[in-house]
């Protein structure tokens, strides 16, 4: 590429923000991956650009399409929906092979015949000088390669110091002669990371990659790759690691569950990208609870830290109950619709009265059923479950007996019965007649209960507990 056409190119791609997420179908989606999709879903959507899934396949004994049907259907339960692809590098291959048989003839490339315990032997000899281990260059030179021999393809890895701005970084060197000359395919028609992602990321009009800390060491090889086709290099921003509370890195335990398996537990999506939103960036007026919305409005990558970014559990369960309490009862039970037993979706209008009542008790769609299950049949409870502190049997018997009549008149039952607890005492009244509806040692309030099992079941489990206490 001449000069003034790279800046031609330059300012085309000044025009259009594009960026991608590009993960390995090597196992399902987990967090980090998912931080790195929201980050650049949410600058493409701040910024009016383009949000690429680009599925980096080419590992072909690790990568299995059951992985990339999971991060698929995530990202999409996730809301992360993407505007290109996917593309699968695995149906690019003619396209790396044009550019690996360019840098084979431009001599910037050449194949390998070293075998494996040679390189291993190397290594160790290298090791034990006290040096960082890279390849000798030993092929280098091999003007007539035999390619009936097993081979693979290595890089001219030109000794340099490459520089590149890191928009959350900042200035980050490299000494590309500690790396030595990397394999970049192990055929033509098999290119490995470092050179199908800087290829892809040409061929898409990449303008940012933005993705987690853990690939900064490999972005000085992907500058020397983009100089030597000359392509023009991508704006980087590396995300900070994630870590444990206590600052150290994160368990694999955590890394490793999926956002499936949060799924699966009964967390919301709109909570786990708020999340995960705030791990490592926040908005300029501090806030915990943000929208989608929101994060898109306020987005900037500018805001996101440098530090590692504290993963906390917690305040995930906290923000998954803040949203879990703002959604209209209606909204929440269809959510809960794969959470609980098919039979409780056959009255829907009692299943949104009890969710209206208990919403404010779950932090997990998977903390309802056990809530509830009294609800749709009452427990079998031992009749001291009923009784109230050390209050004699009798008079428990005498309270739940006079709430059963003033239960008759349902209207007024509940005013009445108030009159009952406080001339009687609200713990003898009150407990009893809780625990008659529930069969819980606790739940939510009586009255609550009551309204929601109407009159005829009300009446029916105070019965219940009155011939409990009489035949105990
Ligand atoms: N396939 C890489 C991964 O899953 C993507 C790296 C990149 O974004 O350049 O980590």
């Amino acid at each position: 590429m001449t000069d003034s056409h790279k800046k031609v190119v330059r300012q085309a791609r000044q025009k259009q923000i594009r960026v991608r997420i590009a993960p390995s179908p090597t196992g399902f989606l987990h967090l980090g991956t998912a931080r790195s999709a929201l980050f650049n879903w949410l600058f493409a959507k701040n910024q009016g650009g383009i949000f690429i899934l680009r599925v980096e396949d080419t590992d072909l004994e690790r990568s299995d399409p059951k992985y990339e049907k999971d991060i698929v259907e995530n990202l999409q339960w996730l809301g992360l929906d993407w505007d290109e692809g996917p593309y699968r590098q695995s149906e690019r291959l003619d396209i790396y092979e044009k550019y690996i048989k360019k840098l084979l003839q431009e001599n910037k490339a050449y194949y390998c015949f070293c075998a494996k315990e040679e390189l291993e032997e190397e290594k160790e000899a290298m090791l034990s000088q006290g040096l960082s281990p890279k390849y000798s260059g030993k092929c280098r030179h091999n003007k007539n390669p035999d390619l009936s021999r097993p081979s693979v393809i290595r890089f001219k890895m030109p000794e340099t110091e490459v520089i590149f701005h890191d928009l959350i970084r900042g200035k980050v060197k490299f000494n590309t002669g500690l790396i030595g000359d990397i394999v970049i395919a192990k055929e033509l028609r098999a290119p490995l990371y470092n050179l199908a992602v800087v290829i892809d990321d040409f061929e898409m009009k990449i303008s940012h990659v933005i993705r987690g800390e853990d690939h900064i060491s490999n972005t000085p090889k992907q500058i020397m790759l983009q100089n030597a086709l000359g392509f023009e290099e991508p704006v980087y921003a590396h995300l900070p690691l994630i870590l444990s509370p206590d600052r150290s890195k994160l368990s694999k335990r955590y890394l490793e569950t999926s956002i499936d398996d949060y799924r699966r537990e009964g967390y919301l999506p709109e909570a786990l990208i708020n999340f995960l939103a705030l791990m490592g960036w926040h908005p300029e007026e501090d806030r915990e609870v943000l929208s989608m919305e929101e994060l898109v409005n306020e987005f900037s990558l500018k805001r996101i830290q440098k530090g590692g970014a504290v993963f906390n559990l917690e305040k995930l369960d906290w923000l998954n109950g803040q949203y879990i309490m703002k959604l209209k009862p209606e909204e929440l039970a269809r959510r809960l619709e794969n959470f609980i037993p098919r039979k409780w979706l056959e009255d829907r209008g009692f299943l949104v009265k009890i969710v209206e009542i208990e919403k404010e008790r779950i932090k997990k769609l998977t903390d309802f059923s056990s809530l509830v299950g009294f609800f749709f049949e009452l427990p079998d409870y031992p009749a001291k479950l009923l009784i109230w502190d050390k209050t004699p049997k009798e008079d428990i018997l005498g309270n739940l007996r006079s709430i059963f009549s003033l239960a008759r008149d349902f209207a007024e039952a509940e005013n009445k019965i108030m009159a009952l607890a406080e001339s009687r005492g609200r713990g003898e009244t009150l407990w009893p007649f809780r625990t008659a509806l529930s069969g819980q040692i606790a739940s939510t309030g009586p009255f609550e209960i009551m309204k929601v099992l109407g009159k005829e079941e009300t009446l029916k489990r105070l019965e219940i507990a009155i011939s409990k206490l009489m035949s105990n």
